[in-house]
């Protein structure tokens, strides 16, 4: 293996100033020292942790909608204009979308297959395969393999699979230092925050905010352009590369035939994380097994255009095991950890597809709602459509079975999936898995609802009782309501009643023009 990241400082002969102690520790990781200083003001859903309990979603949004942050998100993501989810895919992509979409769902119709194949060519290639059922389960291997190896400092590469086990708290309530080495990452990470987004974590924060950030980092003012802040990062990185114990990463796809695991990434950070330390820890959740090598010809392409709008990732690394004897860099030792976390109860159900998914995160930024309460608001691992409909399935994950909810139903998510997965239609019938385990006053609300309007004169009546109490009701509603009703109508308001008159004479009139 090889890096093509230039030159790194020797880490016999670097210390590191603690700039709160004024002390130089040999152990301590150069990128994040001073952080303790950084105390930023930030909304409480952007908090590290998620909240076992989440919030009422419309009391989240209310609060996500109010932040600056996400107006800022909105902006930013609304001037991208992503070609594919307004004028279709280019003739090629989409030659890729459909066969990717074979491979997606030929993959599930045999995970467990896969995944013993995977397991196989991977030990053959030396690399110690871990199976984990649990999130806490996959997290006390890493910790276990952390322990023995003696690791006091991890450099991580980004990896969605360790947010859903929390690992960072994990190794550090072991006492041991982690650093994100993604950019985006690295900047959530001092502020403390979440990522909002599966391919930009930091999508939230603007170069301002990122500044301010690593001002603080520095304890001084530092030019602001976008590559200085870069720069900035990667100096304070470059260190613990090198002097790193333990390099984690996630994987994007797995081969089962040759059990190689690849990475698509745009930083370099990956090829750092996995060649310097002596031990690699790589973490995939279970459908991230492809079943052919060759098929990374139509995946790695697809991924690309669909995430990044890339034909390909400055970066592609393709693992097959730890360092060989005649090979100057590497891990001594390569594990691989694959975390179910819920997902197999899914196979073979009605919302199998749904882990198709290969992370691009394009129904994300396709999402009008996620563009506008941003990914933080979801109070999931993973925002916009895509966790809308996979938080609700996972283990563990019941708070978040209202997530449906959060979605227009415009189809814009379906439209902008590289592989095709029907998220509008399952975002439909989760609500009405959700509905169907509503209390009995709740259901037999709706059902008075629908008996109402099944008949004109209902239908008028209602309208006619709108009419009167409309301009009343969203106050009253709020101050009336007891107990769930309240919470029901908080952050719901009904439209002002127009004076146009009646439906029919309005639209006769409308066809006389
Ligand atoms: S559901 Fe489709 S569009 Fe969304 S992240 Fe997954 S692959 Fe990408």
């Amino acid at each position: 293996m090889t890096s093509t990241d230039g030159p790194v400082p020797d880490a016999a002969t670097t210390t590191v100033p603690d700039s709160a102690s004024g002390e130089s520790r040999n152990r301590r990781s150069a990128a994040l020292s001073g952080r303790e200083r950084i105390v930023p003001t930030r909304p409480d859903w952007a908090a590290a942790a998620i909240p076992a309990h989440r919030k009422p979603l419309p009391i989240l949004t209310r609060d996500a909608i109010g932040q600056a942050g996400t107006t800022a998100t909105h902006a930013r993501l609304s001037g991208k204009n992503r070609a594919q989810n307004d004028s279709g895919w280019p003739p090629e992509i989409a030659a890729l979308r459909e066969r990717g979409s074979q491979i997606r769902r030929e993959t599930l119709e045999d995970l467990e297959g896969y995944l013993h194949s995977l397991t196989e060519k991977a030990e053959a290639n030396g690399v110690v395969v871990h199976r984990a059922a649990t999130p806490e389960d996959a997290a006390r291997v890493v910790s276990r393999i952390a322990a023995e190896g003696d690791v006091k400092l991890v450099v991580k590469a980004k990896s969605m699979a360790t947010e859903e086990m929390h690992l960072n708290a994990h190794l550090e309530g072991q006492g041991i230092e982690v650093v994100e080495t993604d950019l985006g990452e690295y900047i959530v990470q001092l502020a403390d925050e979440r990522p909002s987004h599966i391919v930009g974590p930091a999508l939230h924060k603007s170069q301002v905010e990122v500044g301010a950030l690593f001002n603080e980092l520095a304890g001084q003012q530092i030019p602001q352009e976008a590559e200085d802040l870069a720069a900035f990062a990667r100096e304070r990185l470059r260190t613990d590369f090198r002097r790193a114990d333990m390099g984690i990463t996630g994987v994007n796809f797995a081969a089962a035939d040759t059990g190689t695991l690849t990475l698509v990434t745009n930083e370099g950070n990956a090829d750092m994380v996995t060649s310097q330390p002596r031990i690699h820890v790589a973490v995939m959740t279970l459908e991230k097994v492809i079943p052919r090598f060759r098929d990374l010809a139509v995946l790695v392409p697809l991924l690309c255009h669909a995430a990044t709008a890339q034909k390909l990732t400055v970066y592609l690394t393709m693992l097959n095991g730890p360092r060989r004897k005649d090979e100057a860099d590497g891990p001594e030792q390569l594990h691989l950890v694959i975390l179910d976390n819920g997902r197999s109860s899914i196979v073979g159900g009605p919302y199998e597809e749904v882990l198709a998914c290969i992370r691009c995160g394009n129904c994300q930024i396709a999402c009008p709602v996620y563009r506008t309460v941003g990914g933080h608001a979801y109070g999931s691992v993973y925002g916009g459509p895509i966790g809308a409909v996979l938080t609700p399935l996972l283990e563990n994950t019941r708070d978040g079975a209202d997530l449906p909810f959060l979605s227009s139903l415009c189809g814009a998510c379906y439209d902008a999936c590289p592989v095709k997965i029907p998220l509008p239609d399952m975002l439909v019938d989760l609500r009405a898995d959700y509905e169907s385990r509503a209390a009995r006053p709740r259901r037999l609300l709706w059902r008075l609802w629908a008996r109402l309007w099944d008949r004109p004169i209902g239908f008028r009546l209602t309208v006619i009782a709108l009419r009167v109490l409309g301009p009343l009701l969203p106050r009253a509603l709020v101050r009336l309501l007891p107990g769930p009703g309240k919470g029901w109508a908080t952050g719901r308001a009904l439209p002002a009643m127009g004076n146009a008159g009646r439906f029919r004479s309005w639209f006769a009139g409308r066809r006389a023009l």
